[in-house]
């Protein structure tokens, strides 16, 4: 109850805080805009305003385009059976946030392994098994959200029958995001 009524009032400060910036920017634009211009014209002066502003912000943004990084196959090392991996994003120090979509076909599944700073899945598509060292097998489908917390040795893969896409999403430790294992075996990939 405590928490959930913080986190409101930090949301609701963080907007308020915005709101200030834009409304303290708008007011430098339209005085400009009154002394060059008549004041009539001082909206179409607030307008360009918010275009500069636009600009300025796209001017940073990074937009990885579709088709601008081919899927790879999941190298043997790291995987059993057919799986398919798409890089999303990766980016450098200071940020240490990866994320990839990873197909995996019937039986296709990782290595065991562990994550230094844990891993979220978001599976997006199909039917699933998921295990933490010494826990049952878990199926996950589309919109189930996992979360392996760090040193947790695990794997995730399709089930035998039905393949599997999600989305990890994987923070680096020292440029180092996972530590490969043993193979799952196919007495253990089974429910
Ligand atoms: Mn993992």
């Amino acid at each position: 109850m405590d928490r959930s009524a913080a986190s409101f009032r930090a949301c609701k400060g963080g907007a308020t805080e915005a709101r200030s910036v834009v409304t303290r920017r708008t007011t430098l634009s339209g005085a400009a805009g009154l002394a060059a211009l008549a004041s009539t014209h001082s909206g179409f002066a607030q307008a360009a305003a918010e275009n500069d502003l636009t600009m300025e912000k796209n001017g940073t943004m990074d937009i990885k385009r579709n088709g601008s990084r081919p899927s790879g196959k999941g190298p043997e090392a790291w995987f059993t059976g057919t799986v398919r991996v798409d890089p999303m994003f990766q980016v450098g120090d200071p940020l240490r946030l990866s994320g990839g979509q990873v197909t995996f076909e019937p039986g296709g599944r990782t290595m065991w392994h562990t994550h230094p700073l844990g891993q979220t899945l978001i599976v997006t598509s199909g039917l699933g098994w998921v295990q933490c060292a010494g826990g049952p097998i878990e199926e996950i489908r589309p919109g189930d959200v996992v979360w392996f917390p760090p040193g947790e040795k695990h794997w995730h893969g399709a089930t035998a029958t039905t393949a599997m896409t999600h989305v990890a999403v994987t923070e680096s430790l020292n440029g180092k995001n996972v530590d490969w294992m043993e193979m799952v075996s196919d007495e253990q990939y089974h429910k």
